[in-house]
C-alpha cells in the first residue's frame, strides 16, 4: 500500500485552498507554456479520430482552485486550438479526471467546482505510481507540484547499520551523498512506473505535462530555497529533540518522502522509459527578484509548508509537536532567508506518447 499524504483539507487557516499561492505562481507562469505547446504540438485531428470527446487528467489535483485554473487553461487552448485551424464546429466536449489519492479531500474539490465550468468533471481516487484509467483512454495529462512525492521513504534511510542511515534529519540536503542517493534512486524507480502507466493510458499523439519542483544541472540539492527551508523545518525538530520535547529516536524515524529532480535525471528517465518524445523542457522563477518579497517571509514559508506537510508530521508526530514545530519555524527562517537567495525553480515538461 503506498503511502498517501494529502495537503490539508477544507478551508482552513491552514487549508491548501487557502496557502497555495506560490503553486498559483508556477500555474501562471507555465499556462504561457502550455499554450503554446499545445499550439505547436497537439496534433488535434489525429487525436480526436475515435473520439467525440477530449479527456483530461489533472493528475495530484489536491483541492481547488489551483487545479480548477489549470483544467481551463489546457481547455482554452484546445479550444483555440481547433478555432484557429478553422474548425470551431468540431470543438469536442471536455472531460476532467480531478485525480489523487484517496485520501484527498474530495468532497471540498467538488463543492467548489466552478458553477459555469466547460467541461464534464468526475473524480478518480488513487495513485498516480500506478494505472487509473483505461488503456489509450486519455488525450491529455496534466500533473502539478505532485510529482515530487515519491512512494515511500527509501528503506536503507531508517536502516542503522545503512551508510544510507539518515540519523539526525528529516531530508536529504546537508546529508551524506549515500542519502541522496537514496532518494534518487527511489524516485526513478517512481517515475519509471508513472511513465509506463501514463504509456498505457494516453492515446497515441497524446500529451503529457509535468510541473514539479527542479533543480539546475549539476548544482547540490543545497542551493534550492525550498531544501534549505526544509533542512531549517529539520534543525527546528533537531532542537526540540535537544530540549527534550521530542525524542530523538521518533526524530531519526522521520524522513519526507520527496526529491527534486534536475532536467538532466528527468531526460535520463524519459528517455530510458521509450515511450515518449520530448517536445519542451525548461526550468523557471515563478517569483523571480523583487516579486519575490513573500518569499522573504517566515510567515510565508510556514503557511506554505504546513498546508503541504501536516498531513505526512501527523503520522508521526502528536498535535503538539507539530504546532511547536511550526511555531518555531518562522523566526528562523527569516534569519536564514536574510542570507539566501529566494530563487525557487521549477521545471516544465512536455511530453508527447509515441
Ligand atoms: N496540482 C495542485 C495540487 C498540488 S498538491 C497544484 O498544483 O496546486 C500535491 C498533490 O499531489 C496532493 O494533493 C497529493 O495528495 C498528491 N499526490 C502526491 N503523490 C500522489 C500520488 N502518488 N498519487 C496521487 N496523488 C498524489
Amino acid at each position: 500500500m503506498p503511502e498517501s499524504h494529502p495537503m490539508i483539507g477544507g478551508d482552513g487557516t491552514y487549508s491548501y485552498a487557502k496557502n497555495s499561492y506560490l503553486q498559483r505562481e508556477g500555474i501562471k507562469y507555465a499556462k504561457g507554456l502550455i499554450d503554446e505547446t499545445i499550439a505547436h504540438k497537439l496534433d488535434i485531428k489525429d487525436l480526436l479520430s475515435n473520439s467525440r470527446s477530449f479527456k483530461i487528467a489533472d493528475l495530484g489535483c489536491s483541492v481547488g482552485p489551483n487545479t480548477f485554473i489549470c483544467m481551463e487553461s489546457v481547455i482554452q487552448a484546445v479550444k483555440h486550438k481547433f478555432q484557429s485551424h478553422g474548425l470551431t464546429e468540431q470543438i469536442p466536449d471536455f472531460q476532467v479526471f480531478f485525480s489523487d489519492h484517496t485520501f484527498n479531500d474530495f468532497n471540498t474539490l467538488f463543492r467548489s467546482l466552478p458553477p459555469e465550468r466547460p467541461y464534464f468533471a468526475a473524480g478518480v481516487p488513487g495513485s498516480f505510481h500506478g494505472r487509473l484509467f483505461p488503456e489509450s483512454s486519455v488525450h491529455f495529462v496534466h500533473s502539478s507540484h505532485a510529482l515530487h512525492w515519491i512512494s515511500q521513504v527509501p528503506k536503507e534511510i531508517l536502516d542503522k547499520s545503512s551508510p544510507a542511515w539518515n540519523k539526525g534529519r528529516i531530508y536529504y540536503t546537508g546529508a551524506p551523498d549515500e542519502v541522496g542517493k537514496a532518494y534518487a534512486i527511489q524516485f526513478a524507480k517512481d517515475v519509471e512506473i508513472f511513465l509506463d502507466a501514463r504509456a498505457k493510458e494516453l492515446v497515441v499523439g497524446g500529451m503529457m505535462v509535468l510541473i514539479l519542483p527542479g533543480i539546475r544541472n549539476g548544482i547540490s540539492h543545497s542551493c534550492a530555497v525550498v531544501n534549505v527551508m526544509l533542512d531549517l523545518l529539520g534543525s527546528c525538530l533537531m532542537d526540540m529533540c535537544k530540549e527534550g520535547l521530542v525524542s530523538e529516536a521518533q526524530v531519526d524515524s522521520f524522513n519526507l518522502p520527496m526529491y527534486v529532480p534536475s532536467p538532466k535525471e528527468m531526460i535520463e528517465l524519459v528517455e530510458r522509459n521509450g515511450s515518449f518524445k520530448i517536445e519542451r523542457m525548461e526550468l523557471f522563477d515563478p517569483v523571480p527578484g523583487n516579486e519575490a518579497q513573500i518569499l522573504r517571509s517566515g510567515h510565508a514559508w510556514k503557511m506554505h509548508f504546513r498546508a503541504g506537510l501536516e498531513g505526512v508530521f501527523s503520522k508521526h508526530f502528536a498535535s503538539e509537536t507539530i504546532d511547536e514545530l511550526f511555531d518555531r519555524f518562522p523566526n528562523k527562517a527569516a534569519e536564514k532567508l536574510k542570507a539566501t537567495s529566494t530563487e525557487t525553480t521549477l521545471l516544465f515538461i512536455a511530453l508527447k506518447r509515441k
